[in-house]
């Protein structure tokens, strides 16, 4: 039965039943009883679905083996119903072909994602600054930038998700459980600055939630946690000295590039480690919004983040015999030709 699948390829395609029966050739009232397992369409229904949905014939086969539970959004209000729909359709179906990969692996070698063991109390919003030292400690990374945000947190068991949907710059991430592992999502089309923040606000939700007191505001304390965890104090001071009266915005530019937070990140900060009084920093502000670059940041932007894990390990599953290689090019979402010829390289550019 395909009911589950259709609906959730029609989500993720953010067609209505009467646009999806008019080019498959079926009435709307047809779409809904196949939804509903009350009907099954014939092949030439089939493969005029899949065309127009974007998806192969085996998509709606696939047992659905995955949900979503515990789902939390950072949206903008504005945000329709429908928008989230199509993302997270598009969420479950990564996430599905990510748990369908880890549940043929006889010892999956990504951990399941756990608390750091000993971490600091947080009584006060500037406790987070320990905090997010502490989490760097445990988890062996210095006090550097972090190069790669996305591969630290798929390392450490948290399924990072990018939606490339079409609307997903209305939505400012998501937070989710699949199978009580956590899941981020990010979108492909914001700037690099701009997903790791998020990836870093959200992995403050994992690592704070229990820990915050109940009258401490958990969106100030994530923003806090990423703003600290992608440029640590001390990096702050070295870069920018401890007291200043202005920036210049070369320097807030330069310092982005090397720790992938925003300009405007980073300016927030100076405010918040007191490099800048108030008052200096709202005049920095007000300017910096004045020329439009709350919106986009004068310059080169900075790289977005990429998710490589999946692939890789579909590859190394083909490679050590785990999965079969019809299984990688269904997993991968690509004919198996092209899977085989991939695999050698071939067609690539030297
Ligand atoms: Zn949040």
């Amino acid at each position: 039965m395909i009911g589950e699948r259709l609906k959730r390829a029609r989500a993720a395609a953010g067609l209505s039943m009467e646009k999806l029966g008019k080019a498959a050739g079926v009435s709307a009232n047809m779409i809904k009883k196949y939804e509903h397992d009350h009907s099954m369409p014939s092949s030439p229904v089939l493969i005029k679905m899949a065309d127009v949905l974007g998806v192969r014939i085996e998509f709606f086969f696939r047992p659905v083996r995955v949900h979503l539970s515990g789902v939390e959004y950072r949206k903008k209000s504005s945000v329709p119903q429908k928008v989230l729909d199509r993302i997270t359709a598009d969420v479950l179906d990564q996430a599905e072909r990510w748990f369908e990969l880890r549940n043929l692996w006889p010892a999956f070698p990504v951990p399941d994602f756990s608390l750091p063991e000993s971490l600091p109390e947080i009584n006060s919003v500037e406790d987070v600054e320990q905090f997010s030292l502490a989490v760097r400690n445990q988890w062996q990374l210095g006090l550097n930038p972090l190069p790669d945000l996305i591969d630290l947190l798929e390392s450490k068991g948290i399924l990072v998700i990018i939606t490339a949907s079409e609307q997903a710059d209305k939505f400012d991430g998501l937070q989710a459980k699949v199978e009580g592992q956590p899941i981020v999502v990010v979108s492909s089309q914001w700037p690099g600055c701009r997903q790791r923040f998020t990836l870093a606000h959200e992995l403050g939700h994992l690592l704070l939630h229990e820990s915050l007191p109940s009258t401490m505001d958990e969106e100030v304390a994530c923003n806090r946690f990423a703003s600290s965890f992608l440029l640590p104090a001390v990096g702050a001071f070295e870069h920018l000295g401890n007291q200043r009266r202005k920036i210049d915005w070369k320097e807030l530019h330069l310092l982005k590039h090397e720790y992938g937070l925003s300009m405007a990140g980073i300016l927030y900060r100076c405010k918040d480690l007191n490099i800048l009084e108030e008052h200096q920093y709202k005049k920095q502000f007000i300017e910096f919004s004045a020329r439009g670059w709350r919106k986009a940041e004068p310059g080169e932007p900075y790289p977005a983040e990429h998710t490589l894990l999946f692939e890789q390990l579909v590859y190394r599953g083909a490679g050590e015999g785990i999965i079969s290689d019809a299984k990688a090019a269904e997993l991968l979402k690509i004919p198996l030709a092209m899977f085989r010829q991939s695999k050698m390289m071939e067609g690539a550019q030297a």
